[in-house]
């Protein structure tokens, strides 16, 4: 009989799998497919290094502002996938050797669930006091007459050998955001038509709108307010038809991007442990990352909501701490999101738009790029970070940033929250000088009223 049993060995599972182990728990970790999950095989990781090598490139073109001649003769994509293979097997190389170290059994193949105590793998029962489900997502094909014909999926993307000549993005998300952009950046003609009224929507509206400018000013065409009727062939590519309050518009590409997600419950047999979803097949979980079932916890991206690794991860090691004992709870407020964009965005907690709705007194705060030292020795000018806070007490509700190195220093925001830091004790913090996270201070500042390099208000 094991402590802890822990579906799924994708960022969440691992990270579950360990904590647990760490705790004195004899541990197991069930895998159906190769270690490392969406994040190392098919997600973060791989998608990151087809980023980085836009970014690169995307700077490149910028060389000449720096006085460096330079010329990228081809875009070598068998290179690039050669590189993503390299850094995906090391990572989940890196994996199955700490689940050894750490003395977490692994059993290879597909958990069904007899019981809250039991699951069969490939037939074989294995026992557990407590047991994590951490079975990620999947690819989320969508209906629309004609698009299977159309399809890109994010999968075939990060195996491509040649970019589509056109393609049409339906994914108002970051997902969908950070393809437009790395394609366009290889040299598709990008079409990112959304249902939405902007790309984004769970973003501060500066954040959204910062970014659709980036996009456009790279070529990319934001048709906002437009649903993905049908696909069509049209020639040697394709016709996307879209619709808008009764109105159609016709837009031709090579290729449609399929990129949404769903939770993943396939043949689990939840029924058997008695573990309830939600109305979308995501697995209810409360604060304590425990299900309708005591003895099953669930974590990552089977619960639907942010669908993110670090969250995912910080899920299942509450889950692992809960079933060893402990009364965790998952700070879902402190999920930052990032676009590996130029500019880059990172964010965490509530925009403006979400702390008036709910009824907050808000002061934001704010600093622009363009006049921070370091960004413009840099010529990163592209960006601004804002602070949105409580105005009665001070309390950091959410902080955004546009700007290089947004993903990293998002992190300082984090922090300040995690540790109930007010606007005024950030902005009595000081950084190293030149650097973009000076902005970050620079930011809090001026939302505790005493902005020193902004003009007076
Ligand atoms: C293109 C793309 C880019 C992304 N970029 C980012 C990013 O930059 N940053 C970020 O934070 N997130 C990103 N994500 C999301 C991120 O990959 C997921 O949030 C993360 O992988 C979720 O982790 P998880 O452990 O919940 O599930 P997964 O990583 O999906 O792992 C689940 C594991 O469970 C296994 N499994 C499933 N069913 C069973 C079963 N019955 N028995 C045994 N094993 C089973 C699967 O084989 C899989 O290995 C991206 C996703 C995609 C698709």
């Amino acid at each position: 009989m094991y402590d802890v049993i822990v579906i799924g060995g994708g960022p969440g599972g691992y990270a579950g799998a360990i904590r647990a182990s760490q705790l004195g728990a004899k541990a197991v970790l069930v895998e159906c497919a190769e270690m490392g999950g969406t994040c190392v095989l098919r997600g973060c990781i791989p998608s990151k290094i087809w980023l980085r090598a836009a970014n690169l490139l995307d700077q490149s073109r910028k060389a000449g502002d720096f006085g460096l001649n330079l010329t990228v003769n081809a875009v070598d994509f068998s290179a690039i996938l050669a590189r993503k293979q390299g850094v995906s097997n090391d990572i989940r190389m890196g994996m199955e050797a700490l689940l050894q170290n750490n003395g977490v059994d692994v059993i290879r193949g597909k958990a069904v669930f007899k019981s809250g105590t039991k699951i069969e793998v490939d037939g074989k029962p294995v026992e557990g006091k407590n047991i994590i489900i951490a079975t990620g997502s999947m690819l989320d094909f969508p209906d629309t007459p004609g698009l299977r014909e159309a399809a890109f999926t994010t999968d075939q993307l990060l195996d491509m050998t040649s970019v589509p000549a056109s393609i049409l993005i339906t994914d108002a998300t970051y997902l969908g955001v950070e393809m437009a952009y790395l394609l366009c950046v290889l040299g598709s003609k990008v079409t990112l038509a959304v249902p939405e009224s902007r790309i984004l929507p769970s973003e501060d509206q500066d954040t959204s709108q910062r970014i659709a400018q980036s996009l456009r000013d790279r070529g990319v065409e934001i048709i906002a307010r437009h649903t993905l009727e049908s696909v069509s062939k049209a020639g040697a590519g394709f016709s996307g038809k879209l619709t808008a309050g009764g109105k159609e518009r016709i837009v031709e590409v090579e290729k449609v991007l399929v990129s949404g997600r769903k939770p993943n419950t396939d043949g689990l047999g939840l029924e058997a442990a008695g573990v309830k979803c939600n109305a979308d097949g995501s697995i209810q979980v409360n604060e304590r990352v425990r299900t309708s079932v005591p003895t099953v916890y669930a974590a990552g991206d089977v619960t639907g909501g942010a669908m993110l690794s670090h969250a995912a991860s910080a899920m299942a090691i509450c889950a692992a701490e809960n079933c060893m004992g402990k009364n965790s709870k998952f700070p879902a407020h402190l999920v930052s999101r990032a676009m590996w964009t130029s500019p880059e965005m990172g964010s965490v907690g509530l925009s403006e738009e979400e702390a008036e709705k709910k009824g907050y007194e808000v002061e934001t705060g704010g600093f622009p790029y363009s006049i921070n030292g370091y960004a413009m020795l840099r010529g990163e000018v592209d960006g601004a970070v804002k602070v949105v806070s409580n105005a009665k007490t001070g309390e950091i509700l959410g902080v955004h940033i546009v700007g290089a190195n947004a993903s990293e220093l998002v992190g300082e925001a984090v922090l300040a929250m995690q540790l109930e830091c007010t606007v005024s004790e950030l902005a009595k913090g000081f950084r190293v000088h030149p650097a973009f996270c000076e902005t970050v201070v620079d930011a809090a500042r001026d939302a505790a009223g005493w902005a020193l390099y902004l003009p007076k208000r």
